[in-house]
């Protein structure tokens, strides 16, 4: 029948809007902002940047190897490599951003950048409040706007930041194996200049014992 559809849908809110005053199901609205509905676990909205410990510049994943920069699709991300390193979340030495800056006015929310990155650095926030009248600067943010530490990770996407600090934790334990299997495994024949050194301290302590030949510096 034409506008059968209409109907069927004028009568679900009429349901709706009667039911409201006995059902508090039925109540979908609620006085914002005031009033809030709790934000879904997998909701999405601008990216940040994850930090652990209590210095964000400290402890900054970011390694600012610009995978980030190069695959978001609106060119909305700026990063700038610093010239000197810090130690990451396994010692190693690594780059981190001098400048990274993210303009959310043409951000389009697609979370590539979370995806491509291999840190494990740049999250997707919850944060919806971000309206300025400065349209341009004031929705470029910068790292230290964006930056949030993995508790509030956790605090918003709590299954999602918990399946994140288990494979870090894997990583890094693996590192840690592989620096302890190394520590532990028995040196090659010394071939360096060091050996030459030590041959030679011996040889002049026990000039009767000839020097291991030379390797290569
Ligand atoms: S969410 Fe998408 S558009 Fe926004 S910064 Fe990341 S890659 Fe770029
Ligand atoms: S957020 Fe990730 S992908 Fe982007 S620069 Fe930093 S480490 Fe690289």
């Amino acid at each position: 029948m034409l506008g059968e559809g209409i109907l069927k849908g004028l009568a679900e809110t009429a349901k709706n809007f009667a039911g409201s005053y006995v059902s508090k199901e039925r109540l979908t609205t609620v006085e914002y902002p005031e009033e809030r509905i709790p934000t879904a676990e997998n909701a999405r909205v601008f990216p940040f940047l994850v930090y652990d410990g209590p210095d964000w510049q400290a402890g900054m994943r970011c390694v600012a190897c610009q995978i980030c920069e190069k695959e978001c699709p609106p060119k909305c991300i700026f990063i700038e490599k610093s010239k000197d390193k810090k130690p990451d979340y396994v010692g190693k030495q690594q780059f981190y951003p001098a400048r990274f800056d993210i303009d959310v006015s043409v951000c389009m929310s697609c979370q590539i950048c979370v995806e491509v990155c291999p840190f494990e650095a740049i999250k997707m926030n919850t944060e919806f409040e971000l309206a300025t009248d400065d349209r341009f600067g004031g929705l470029l943010l910068d790292r230290e706007k964006l930056a949030r530490s993995n508790e509030y990770y956790h605090r918003i996407h709590p299954t999602e930041a918990t399946e994140v600090d288990g494979r870090l934790a894997e990583e890094k334990a693996k590192v840690e194996a592989k620096a302890k299997a190394a520590a532990a495994a028995p040196k090659p024949a010394a071939t360096g200049s060091g050996a030459k050194t030590a041959a030679s301290a011996e040889t002049a302590a026990s000039p009767q014992k000839v020097p291991p030949a030379g390797g290569k510096d």
